[in-house]
């Protein structure tokens, strides 16, 4: 490995110049978790690191206009302990709770996830169930863009040279709405999903479905949302008629790859699968009072 520097600035300010300053050849460092093992298998060789854990705006978790918002280096134990956050969104919370160990959820963060753009990440298609934005500062300015628009294949994001993800934004919860992320791993724990399910919903007062987004990790070159799915529940109330439904056009909308975790035609069946049991958590955790 060539020289490299390491760079820890204490505002966003700070670290987008030093991004700018160094032409593409300077990597966000957040939790490290993704970036260092990459690191020392010579995949990527930056020769600049900046480490965006003392920028203070990127490391809160607040509700804004009755919207949670946290910052990109916020960890993944921090926002499972921040308990009106989990209460709000346990479907993000059950992606966040499935990157790796203890010690691997103290240092990584969603930002990491999302901007490592692994196909498989797990609290991406939860993300993209919730409807999260993804706050976005380089040098043309600040924009915000649906998470499911950020990883574009395999290691590839949308993010041009010298951008940064400074937050994301999830909207205001409505009453009566459930979220909830279920991955299938051959192992128990610590292993990459070979499906991945996110589904977040809305009920009425008389118990019909408003409002969906599903979302699938590990079946295609990135999560998908699969509005198909989610309109299979819109207008009912999530019975067995609707459930099949959304089974179907959850394993319809997936292009996996025959992998050593699964053939495609195991993940076909599986997204179904879990897609519906996440629907049923999801219905069951909008049927709570909130
Ligand atoms: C033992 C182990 C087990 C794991 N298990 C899982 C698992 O079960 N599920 C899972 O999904 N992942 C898992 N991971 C992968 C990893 O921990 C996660 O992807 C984690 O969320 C990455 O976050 P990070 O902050 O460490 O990212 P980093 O390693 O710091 O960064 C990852 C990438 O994103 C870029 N980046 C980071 N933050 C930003 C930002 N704010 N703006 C722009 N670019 C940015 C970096 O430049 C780099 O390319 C595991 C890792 C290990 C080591």
């Amino acid at each position: 490995m060539s020289d490299m520097l390491y760079e820890a600035p204490g505002t966003l300010r700070a670290a987008l110049a030093l991004l700018s300053g160094a032409n593409g050849k300077a990597r966000v460092m957040a939790g490290g978790t993704d970036l260092l093992i990459q690191m020392r298998s010579g995949r990527i060789e930056p020769e600049l690191l900046v480490d965006i854990k003392h920028i203070p705006d990127l490391r809160a978790i607040a509700l804004k206009r009755g919207g949670f918002q946290f910052g990109s280096a916020v960890t993944c134990m921090e926002l499972i302990e921040h308990e009106a956050f989990a209460r709000a969104w346990p479907g993000v919370i059950d992606g966040v709770k499935l990157i790796g160990s203890i010690q691997v959820k103290g240092r990584a963060t969603v930002g990491g996830n999302v901007c490592n753009a692994s196909p498989a990440a797990d609290s991406v298609p939860a993300l993209i169930a919730a409807g999260a934005l993804a706050r976005i500062v380089g040098p043309d300015g600040k924009r915000d863009v649906p998470v499911e628009d950020i990883p574009t294949g395999p290691g590839k994001t949308s993010l041009a040279s010298g951008e940064i993800v400074v937050s994301f934004i999830l909207p205001k919860r409505l009453p009566r709405s459930g979220d909830a992320y279920l991955r299938f791993i051959p192992r128990t724990e610590m292993d990459i999903a070979v499906v991945g399910a996110g589904v977040n919903l809305t009920l009425d007062r008389r118990g019909f479905c408003t409002l969906a987004r599903v979302s699938l990790g590990a079946v295609a070159e990135r999560a998908l949302l699969v509005s198909e799915a989610a309109a299979a529940l819109v207008g009912t109330k999530v019975d067995d008629a609707a459930l099949r439904q959304l089974a179907a056009a959850a394993s319809a909308a997936c292009r996996p790859i025959d992998d050593k975790r699964g053939t495609k035609e195991f993940r076909f069946k599986v997204a179904g699968v879990l897609a519906r049991r996440a629907a049923e958590i999801a219905l069951q955790r909008a049927g709570r009072k909130n």
